[in-house]
């Protein structure tokens, strides 16, 4: 659903992608991580096609150079990890600009299209919010807010973005349990971006590890969360155990860097 052949992105004289080549397919929860500042932004940037990037993607066996913006929009939705929202919108307003690809040359909404931004907050857990402007929401409610328009977008692929930064526990597992259902009911497919390393052993189907640009591992969690591949990836000591009760593993970083 998602390929990505020798994908290479510069800022400048910056080389920040090197080289990326990784598929995401149907129905498939990938999760990216890697340290700060190693490319997982500018990779979900180059994928919804708003940094400039060399090599090949390819959304849905479309290829992204060939997308007008519109039929971009209506394959992929983006929860950004930083996005300035017009802040006196209210939060229905802004939801309802999830549906701005399928507008008619009038830019008219419909009630369907207010039935699907409403169901979209639903799922976020936003709806109460329906009413507030967008200025006056906590970083964790903004965050509901731009995953619900995502929805609104009723694409077939989701690029989340350290989707769970700002959200409190609840919200977090929410959103990841919401995230799984989409993809492995409803056959959405899913690149997400995350730091918490249990939160991705837990929900995603594989694992991307990304450093200095580059894929350093890939595979199923249970293959790729190693102790030692995630010391040398993060350059810090951590141990690697079974979860005591769930069919998952813990990650439990050292104290110190010794
Ligand atoms: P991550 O999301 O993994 O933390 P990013 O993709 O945001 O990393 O950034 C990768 C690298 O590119 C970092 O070194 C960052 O400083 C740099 N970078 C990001 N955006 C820009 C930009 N607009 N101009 C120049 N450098 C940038
Ligand atoms: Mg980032």
């Amino acid at each position: 659903m998602i390929e990505i052949k020798n994908l290479n992105v510069h800022y400048g004289a910056r080389h920040v992608l090197k080289n990326i080549s990784l598929n995401v397919k149907h129905g498939e929860i990938l999760a990216l991580l890697g340290p700060n500042g190693s490319g997982k932004s500018t990779l979900i940037r180059a994928i919804s096609g708003v940094v400039r990037a060399t090599g090949f993607i390819q959304l849905a066996d479309c290829s992204l150079a060939g997308l007008s913006p519109a039929n971009r929009a209506r394959l992929a939705a983006v929860v950004p990890q930083t996005v300035l929202l017009p802040p006196v919108f209210t939060v229905l307003e802004t939801v309802l600009l999830g549906r701005t690809p399928y507008l008619n040359f009038m830019g008219q909404l419909s009630e369907a299209d207010r039935e699907i931004a409403r169901c979209a907050l639903v799922k976020a857990d936003a709806l109460p919010l329906a009413d507030r402007c967008v200025g006056e929401l906590s970083g964790g409610e903004q965050q509901r807010v731009l995953l619900a328009r995502a929805l609104a977008q009723s694409t077939p692929v989701l690029l989340l973005d350290e989707p769970t930064a700002h959200l409190d526990l609840p919200h977090q597992i929410g959103l990841l349990e919401l995230v799984h259902r989409l993809a492995h009911q409803e056959n959405l497919t899913v690149l997400i971006t995350l730091h918490d390393l249990n939160l991705a052993a837990r929900y995603a189907d594989r694992v991307a590890l990304i450093a200095d640009g580059e894929i350093k591992a890939e595979g199923s969690p249970a293959q790729v969360l190693s102790a030692d591949t995630i010391s040398s990836v993060y350059q810090w000591p951590v141990q690697v155990i079974p979860h005591p009760f769930q069919d998952t593993l813990l990650v439990l970083p050292s104290t110190t860097r010794g």
